[in-house]
C-alpha cells in the first residue's frame, strides 16, 4: 500500500509540477499564434475599396464620385444634366451666389419673359465681385463714391453673365427676383412677376463680349426648356425713360442669329436701342 501511495504522489507531483504548466504554456502559445495570423490576414487580404457615392444635382441618381462631373462643388451624372436647369430652378453650369432679394411669384403665373439688362460696378469697371456683393446686400459703401447711393437698394437678378462668359445665379428661376422695378410689358405691369432677369456685365459705352452672347444663348436655351418663354425684351423696353439697359451696344440682330430664336419672340424688334 505504501508503495502505491508513493506512486500516486509521484504521479500527482508530475501532473501539477510538469505536465499542467507545460499544457498551459502550449495553449497560450497557440492562442498567440492564432491572434497573430488573424491580425496579419486582416492587413494583407484585399480590403474592399469603398467609393464615395454622390448624388447628381439634377436627377439625384447616386454614382461614385470618380464618375461624376464636378462643377462649383456640385456633382452631375453627365454633361447633359450639368447644363440643365434643375427642378428647383437652378442652372447646373452656373456659379451659385445666393441672394435673399427675392420673394414668391404670384400664384399660377406663367414665367414667359426674359429681361436683358447690363450692369457694371464700379460703373465702367469689369471683373471683381462688386456685382455679387451688391445683389447680396454686402457692398462696401467705402469702396466707391457711387456705392453709398445704391448700397441699400435690395435688388437682384436671376443671372449675371460676366465678361468672361461665366454665369452666376443669384435666385431660382421659380422665384421672383427684383430686377425690373416699375415696368410694363404689353399692358402687364410688375414684370418681375412673370420674367427672368439676366444681367450682362457691361456698360452703355462698349460692345459686349462674344463669350457673353454665347453664354446668353445657352442660358436662354435652357430657360426655354423649363419655362414657356414667349418674349425676350430689354429693360429699357419695359421701363422706357427710366432705364437704358442693355443699351445700344446690345446686338439684338446678332443675338437672334446665333440663338436661332424666332423673331416673333422679340416684340421690340431687332434694331439697337
Ligand atoms: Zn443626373
Ligand atoms: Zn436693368
Amino acid at each position: 500500500m505504501k508503495l502505491f501511495e508513493l506512486l500516486l504522489l509521484a504521479l500527482a507531483l508530475y501532473y501539477f509540477l510538469i505536465f499542467r504548466p507545460k499544457a498551459i504554456k502550449e495553449k497560450k502559445r497557440r492562442q498567440e499564434v492564432e491572434k497573430k495570423s488573424k491580425a496579419s490576414s486582416q492587413t494583407t487580404s484585399a480590403v474592399p475599396i469603398i467609393e464615395k457615392m454622390v448624388a447628381c444635382d439634377f436627377c439625384k441618381v447616386r454614382l461614385p464620385d470618380s464618375d461624376a462631373v464636378i462643377f462649383d462643388g456640385r456633382f452631375y451624372c453627365g454633361q447633359a444634366h450639368l447644363k440643365s436647369i434643375n427642378s428647383e430652378g437652378f442652372l447646373g453650369s452656373s456659379k451659385r451666389v445666393l441672394s435673399n432679394n427675392y420673394d414668391l411669384r404670384p400664384d399660377s403665373v406663367a414665367i414667359d419673359t426674359v429681361v436683358i439688362h447690363h450692369i457694371s460696378l464700379p460703373e465702367g469697371k469689369f471683373g471683381g465681385h462688386a456685382i455679387e456683393d451688391f445683389f447680396c446686400n454686402r457692398l462696401n459703401p467705402n469702396d466707391d463714391p457711387y456705392y453709398p447711393t445704391i448700397v441699400d437698394l435690395q435688388v437682384s437678378a436671376h443671372f449675371l453673365i460676366k465678361r468672361s462668359g461665366e454665369v452666376v445665379q443669384f435666385v431660382s428661376t421659380l422665384k421672383r427676383a427684383w430686377h425690373a422695378g416699375a415696368s410694363t410689358l404689353m399692358e402687364r405691369q410688375k414684370c418681375n412677376d412673370f420674367s427672368i432677369g439676366i444681367e450682362l456685365e457691361g456698360t452703355g459705352e462698349l460692345p459686349f463680349e462674344p463669350g457673353q452672347y454665347q453664354a446668353l444663348q445657352l442660358l436662354i436655351q435652357e430657360i426655354q426648356i423649363k419655362h414657356p418663354i414667349s418674349m425676350i425684351v430689354g429693360h429699357s423696353d419695359i421701363s422706357p425713360g427710366r432705364k437704358q439697359d442693355p443699351g445700344k451696344f446690345f446686338d439684338w440682330q446678332y443675338f437672334k442669329e446665333i440663338s436661332q430664336i424666332s423673331e416673333q419672340k422679340f416684340p421690340f424688334g431687332m434694331s439697337s436701342r
